[in-house]
């Protein structure tokens, strides 16, 4: 019975063109790599997918440092962080990132997750108690969405980017205790949010601002502390989730806030307490990974980051201007997240099968990821990319696009 349950239900998944697939990569993460296709053939691809924004991912002094740290702490962690898991390491990496955001968020203290998931779920659940209300942005990340679902808060949502609704909103709320959570870069669009607007209610209506910098930390700001340092940030009312599994190269994640509210989320944040603590290697690396990128490496490779998105941009522009008929969108972006909306969603995964005949692996985003009507393809810019690269995806778009359009015609 549960087969035939699960097989109507995926044959009405391939009905809409939403069937997903896993595909093996051979070889390490970066602008080029090795992927096993449906056809079971291994093809080098020109990745334009990845989030490790940085291309830290394959910095030889990221595996050196991996290496190193199995040497001195083995493998796994063997127990959750209030048993026994939590090392020097993770303790390093914590004070590093409560230094870092302490002149973002006075009183700064730091608390480690295995995963971004885990600390938005965390947060999420630990503070929205019955006597909170959340206050959560229309596109928020999947992993506070499940927050929501489980925290026994009242939940609110607000438009995208909906300054003025948000404010209605807040102003009738009688609730005790009030938290706003956005995502900083919105992962499928790449835009902003209004963080300082968003901060201005919180401070107005008393209320909290939970930060999701999956996307900003260590791509935005001279020093690549992310979305508060570009803003330039100050409030206790902060709560700064982050992941170290993109732009950091690695994997984990963290919450930086008031050191009350991570006393409180270490005692009470089930995600914390109920599940085995990172390997120590992964910390020990991090610490490496944060000097890549708070030095110069950082600071070249944010520079590359914005040159490869302006090319990027210009060139797509022209092929729109080129091609009305199709009605594609860029999205407006300022981020290595440079979404072309393209519309079906045949029409997206047949292009994106196309650019990968081509070599080029730009992935085809669906509903419900995105709207309905809204497939795009994620273009993700690292800065390990060359100009030539990003010359080859346009090249390889804009000969598309003309197909497209003649077939449309
Ligand atoms: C990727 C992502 C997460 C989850 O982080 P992981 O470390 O990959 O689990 C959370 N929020 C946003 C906005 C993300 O893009």
């Amino acid at each position: 019975m549960l087969l035939e349950h699960l097989n109507t239900k995926l044959k009405a998944i391939e009905a809409q063109s939403l069937t997903r697939f896993l595909r093996q990569a051979e070889s390490r993460t970066a602008p080029r790599q090795i992927v096993r296709g449906a056809d079971g053939i291994a093809r080098e691809l020109l990745m334009f997918c990845s989030n490790d924004y940085l291309g830290l991912a394959a910095h030889p002094r990221i595996a050196e440092a991996l290496a190193e740290g199995a040497r001195i702490y083995g493998g796994g962690s063997g127990a959750s962080p209030l048993i026994s898991g939590h090392t020097v390491a993770h303790e390093r990496v914590a004070q590093t990132l409560a230094d870092w955001f302490a002149p973002h968020i006075p009183q700064a203290r730091a608390i480690g997750f295995c995963t971004g998931y885990m600390a938005n779920l965390a947060v999420v659940t630990a503070l929205g108690d019955e006597q909170t209300e959340i206050f959560s942005e229309a596109l928020n990340h999947a992993s506070l969405i499940d927050g929501t679902r489980l925290a026994k808060a009242k939940v609110t949502r607000f438009g995208h980017a909906d300054v003025g609704q948000l404010r209605t909103l807040l102003a009738a709320s009688q609730a005790k205790i009030k938290l706003i959570v956005s995502d900083a870069v919105f992962s499928m669009d790449g835009d902003l949010a209004p963080l300082p607007q968003l901060l201005a209610l919180a401070e107005e209506f008393d209320a909290w601002l939970i930060v999701d910098d999956a996307h900003g930390f260590g791509v935005l700001g001279a020093k690549g502390r992310g979305s508060l340092e570009h803003f330039d940030l100050k409030s206790q009312r902060l709560i700064l989730v982050g992941t170290l599994g993109k732009a950091a190269g690695l994997a984990g994640a963290f919450v930086v806030a008031h050191e009350t509210v991570v006393e409180y989320l270490l005692q009470a944040a089930r995600n914390f307490i109920f599940s085995t603590a990172s390997p120590a290697a992964i910390e020990h690396a991090l610490l490496t990974s944060f000097d890549l990128i708070e030095g110069e490496t950082g600071v070249q490779r944010r520079e590359n980051l914005v040159r490869l998105q302006a090319q990027l941009r210009k060139g797509i522009e022209a092929l729109l201007a080129r091609h009305p008929r199709l009605g594609w969108k860029l999205a407006a972006s300022e981020t290595p997240v440079q979404p072309l909306i393209v519309g079906g969603n045949a029409e997206v995964m047949q292009l994106a099968a196309r650019l990968e005949r081509e070599g080029l692996r730009v992935p085809g985003i669906r509903p419900p990821t995105v709207p309905k009507g809204e497939a795009r393809l994620r273009i993700t810019l690292c800065a390990t990319h060359s100009a030539a690269d990003v010359e080859q995806l346009l090249a390889a778009l804009a000969s598309a696009a003309a197909d497209m359009d003649r077939v449309a015609a």
